[in-house]
């Protein structure tokens, strides 16, 4: 499996990446991660750092992942979701058009993706100021948006991912007008990755088409890491290992001992 955009050095581009075995040590990184008082996109470059072992050739250093475009780093919580055991998930949604609800499955394996375009990382685009130069935005170009509205957010966006000098890049994207705008937007969206976070289903009951959106960051959920202390705790009491031992262990392991503890307890009872 290959990264929908991945890093381009010197005219090559790698696609490639590698998750760290999913180990305690993992899961604790990515609780934190989960809790942390951040934004999402700086919760996702956290995750990220701590669940990879390579991305693109290079070691998942928190400005290499921050710097990936945002479907890649979309693409790798999925994956991570997947491996972690909540990448299949059942959905139940209310149909608009007849009022009955119903439930569909949804695997975030199994997602659509887009590759990147041609000339991936960057797209030229004419406008009414001459031909602009932008590259797809990453993730660290989302960190500053939160809190701003969709057109400041759109130029801030531009800004950063605009290929010009740094102190006139704003002033150019503050003379672009809406005609403009819209064509960056859609050269940006043929150029960057995609992957589709939203499925449609069709209501059983009548057969309207709905658009129902997939968290991508589900591995950030608040819940991540429940249970995690309890299970050392348990493993600790039976088997005397000490915390970063337990912690090392590959989460289908550490399952195995906790069932061998189970059946313990109930042949002893
Ligand atoms: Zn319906």
């Amino acid at each position: 499996m290959q990264l929908p955009g991945g890093i381009s050095e010197g005219g090559a581009r790698r696609r490639d990446f590698a998750f760290r075995p999913l180990t305690g040590v993992v899961e604790l990184a990515l609780a934190e991660a989960a809790s942390a008082d951040c934004s999402m996109p700086a919760r996702v470059t956290a995750a990220l750092a701590a669940s990879l072992e390579t991305v693109g050739g290079r070691a998942p250093l928190p400005e290499v992942v921050a710097g990936l475009a945002v479907a890649d780093r979309q693409f790798l919580m999925l994956q991570l979701a997947a491996r972690l055991g909540i990448g299949d998930t059942w959905f139940t949604a209310c149909c608009r058009s007849c009022g009955e609800s119903f439930d569909f499955a949804v695997d975030f394996r199994k997602l659509p993706v887009k590759e990147a375009g041609e000339g991936f990382p960057f797209v030229d685009v004419e406008t009414g100021l001459g031909t602009c130069r932008f590259r797809a935005p990453t993730g660290a170009d989302q960190e500053p948006l939160a809190d701003l509205d969709d057109d400041e957010a759109m130029r801030c966006l531009l800004d950063c991912c605009m290929v010009a000098d740094e102190s006139s890049s704003r002033e150019i994207v503050d003379s672009l007008n809406a005609e403009d705008m819209g064509r960056i937007e859609t050269a940006l969206e043929a150029m960057a990755p995609e992957v589709a976070v939203s499925v449609q289903a069709s209501c059983p009951a009548c057969g309207a088409l709905h658009d129902i959106e997939v968290d991508p960051y589900r591995a950030l959920s608040p819940k991540m890491g429940e249970g995690l202390l309890q299970e050392i705790n348990i493993i600790a009491s039976v088997y005397h290992w000490s915390e970063a031992e337990i912690l090392e262990l590959p989460l289908d392991r550490r399952r195995r001992y906790l069932e061998l503890i189970d059946r313990g307890r109930g042949m002893a009872g």
